[in-house]
């Protein structure tokens, strides 16, 4: 199975079992050369640690990905709920997004309590493709943005039964925009517990629900053959 999020080289996050795979997303310039080692990753610069960064490692990440094979842009975005600068968040996400149309590369995006400014950004940007990852907007949100073509990664969080709210999403998203992911929780191999929740969810067979969301990815991030 493909794990769609997972940062398998933080310390602390565990080993991918050998018949799994996964998409490794990078933080920022201290992890880039780090994520390069695994066969899928992307490159950018996370809202959490914009305050490492400065224009210049804009600069550097778009030389980055242009002597890299990144399969998408990220992880990057906009989270409202952290105190760092909103102006250079926005300013930030905005040279992400040039850079995935640049190098015409998906985009992976965090959006925390941002799910409104990141919906109104990506409409500047029309050509570009993409996820939100770890899903935590509201199922309007979640309508607007799988009508415009994005799809929604969804992780441990679904498998608490008080995540009414988000589980409900699930339900109603439909499969082909679902994306199955761990992010830093420390078993990446505990997909499959999340993948039992959709079918569940969905009461779709788990196998259809592996198979579905494996092909959503590997479309998404253009990717020929799972190793
Ligand atoms: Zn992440």
């Amino acid at each position: 199975m493909l794990n769609s999020h997972a940062h398998i080289d933080f310390v602390g996050v565990e080993k991918l079992e050998s018949t799994n795979s996964c998409i490794v997303p990078s933080i920022g310039k201290n992890n880039w050369h780090a994520v390069t080692k695994f066969a899928y990753y992307a490159l950018g610069i996370h809202p959490w640690y914009l305050e490492e960064h400065t224009t210049d490692d804009l600069k550097m990440l778009d030389q980055y990905i242009n002597n890299n094979n990144p399969i998408a842009i990220g992880e990057c975005g906009l989270d409202f709920n952290r105190n760092i600068n909103k102006k250079k968040q926005k300013i930030y996400f905005q040279e992400h997004l040039s850079l995935a149309q640049k190098y015409q590369l998906p985009v992976v995006i965090h959006s925390v309590n941002a799910t409104e400014e990141v919906i109104m950004t990506l409409k500047q940007f029309p050509s570009i493709s993409g996820e939100i990852h770890g899903f935590s907007g509201s199922a309007s949100q979640a309508e607007l943005l799988t009508n415009m073509g994005f799809l929604l990664g969804f992780g441990m969080q679904i498998t608490n039964i008080n995540s009414t709210k988000l589980r409900s999403i699930v339900a109603n998203t439909p499969l082909e925009f679902i994306l199955i992911e761990t992010d830093d929780h420390h078993n990446p191999n505990d997909m499959l517990k999340v993948a039992y929740v959709v079918a569940e969810l969905k009461q779709i067979p788990v196998d259809k629900i592996i198979e579905q969301c494996d092909n959503n990815a590997l479309s998404l991030f253009n990717i020929k053959t799972k190793t």
